[in-house]
C-alpha cells in the first residue's frame, strides 16, 4: 500500500502516521519522491487503515499488494519516460546505446563514438571501472578513461553511460556522465542502490545473473524508495545450464516486466549471448517482446579488444540492426 500525503505535511505528522502503522506490527517507510511525501507499507501484514484514512493529511491510498510498490504499474499506470539529454528512454521510439565494453585509449573511444553515432546510436557506453571475473583481466582505465568517455560524448553529441562498482566510485563518476550503470554483479549491492537513490541521475540497472524478476524489481524499488524515479532496467541474460551462450537471454522477462512495472526496459544482447553473430537476432527478439531499446557492445577492432571482443560487433553493423529493429517496431504498431 502507498499513502500519498498532502504537500507540506510536517516531519512530526509524518512520524505520527508512520507510528499509527508500525504500532500494528507492519513495516512502513517514508519516501520523498518527485516532491511527494509517500508512506510505503509492506505487504506482509494486514493493516487496519481506519486510523489513517480519515486524516486530512492523507490524500490517497494505492493498494499495491506486491513486495515492490513504487516501480509497480499498479502505482503508476503510465509508462515512465526517462529523459537523458535529447534522448527519451521508454517513449515511443527505440533507444540504442552502443560503444565498447571498455574504454581502452583516446583513439579507440573517439573512433568508436564517431562510428556508432553515424550508425544510429543515441547514447555512448564505455566501461572504465570493469567488474572482471578474473583479477588478472583488464580492469579498465579508471579516471583517465572516464575523462576520455566524457570527451567522446561531448565531441559527438551523445549522452554517456558507464558503470560504477561501489559507493566511492559513484561520487567520482556521477558528475561526469549522463547515466550511471549498476552492473549485474552489483544488482543487490544495497548500499550502492541506496546511493543511486539519493540523486536524480538516471540509473541503468542490470539484472543479476541469478536474480529472479521479483528481486530485480525490488532492486529498482530500492532506488526509487530512496528518492530517484529515473530507473532504466536492463535484461542481460541469466545463468542457466546452457554453455553454448555466455548467458541465456530471458526474453519472457521483457513483456512480464512491461506488465508489472512502468519502468523502461532495455535488452543487452551482448552479455546475454557472448557471441556477435547472435546480436541482431536477439535485438529483433527484444523489440518484438516489447523492449524500449538495446545496449550493444561495438568495437572498431573486436579481435584486439581488451574485453569482450567475441561479443562485440563492428560499429558499422549497428545501422543494419537498427533499421531491422525499426521495421519490427512498425509491424507491432499496426
Ligand atoms: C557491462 O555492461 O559492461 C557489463 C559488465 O555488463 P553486466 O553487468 O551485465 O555483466
Ligand atoms: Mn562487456
Amino acid at each position: 500500500m502507498i499513502l500519498t500525503l498532502k504537500k507540506g505535511t510536517s516531519p512530526e505528522t509524518i512520524d505520527t502516521i508512520l507510528n499509527l502503522i508500525t504500532e500494528q506490527g507492519a513495516k512502513a517507510k517514508h519516501v520523498n519522491l518527485m516532491d511527494k511525501d509517500l508512506i510505503c507499507i509492506d505487504a506482509g501484514k494486514t493493516v487496519d487503515l481506519k486510523a489513517v484514512t480519515g486524516r486530512r493529511d492523507v490524500l490517497s491510498i494505492h493498494h499495491v499488494g506486491s513486495a515492490y510498490k513504487l516501480v509497480s504499474r499498479k502505482y503508476q499506470p503510465d509508462s515512465s519516460i526517462i529523459k537523458v539529454g535529447n534522448v527519451e528512454i521508454g517513449g515511443s521510439g527505440l533507444t540504442i546505446i552502443s560503444g565498447p565494453c571498455a574504454v581502452e585509449s583516446r583513439d579507440q573511444i573517439m573512433q568508436i563514438a564517431e562510428l556508432v553515432k553515424a550508425n544510429g546510436a543515441q547514447i555512448l557506453r564505455g566501461g572504465v571501472f570493469k567488474p572482471r571475473t578474473s583479477p588478472y583481466a583488464f580492469q579498465g582505465m579508471g579516471e583517465e578513461g572516464l575523462m576520455l568517455l566524457k570527451e567522446a560524448g561531448e565531441t559527438y553529441g551523445m549522452p554517456v553511460v558507464t558503470e560504477v562498482l561501489d559507493e566511492i566510485g559513484f561520487d567520482s563518476v556521477v558528475d561526469h556522465v549522463d547515466i550511471i550503470q549498476i552492473g549485474a554483479r552489483n544488482m543487490q549491492n544495497f548500499a550502492l542502490l541506496k546511493k543511486a537513490g539519493n540523486c536524480l541521475k538516471p540509473i541503468l540497472l542490470k539484472r543479476g545473473p541469478s536474480a529472479t524478476i521479483e528481486e530485480f524489481l525490488l532492486a529498482a524499488e530500492y532506488i526509487m524508495a530512496n528518492g530517484n524515479p529515473n530507473v532504466i532496467l536492463c535484461e542481460r541474460g541469466i545463468k542457466t545450464y546452457e554453455p553454448m551462450t555466455r548467458n541465456t537471454l530471458d526474453i519472457s522477462c521483457v513483456p512480464l516486466i512491461k506488465h508489472l512495472s512502468h519502468l523502461p526496459i532495455l535488452v543487452d544482447p551482448s552479455h546475454a549471448s557472448g557471441d556477435r553473430k547472435l546480436i541482431k537476432s536477439l535485438s529483433l527478439a527484444a523489440v518484438a517482446a516489447g523492449a524500449d531499446g538495446v545496449m550493444i557492445e561495438a568495437h572498431n577492432n573486436p579481435d584486439q579488444a581488451l574485453s569482450d571482443g567475441p561479443q562485440s560487433i563492428l560499429p558499422e553493423r549497428l545501422m543494419e540492426i537498427k533499421e531491422a529493429m525499426n521495421r519490427i517496431a512498425e509491424v507491432l504498431a499496426v
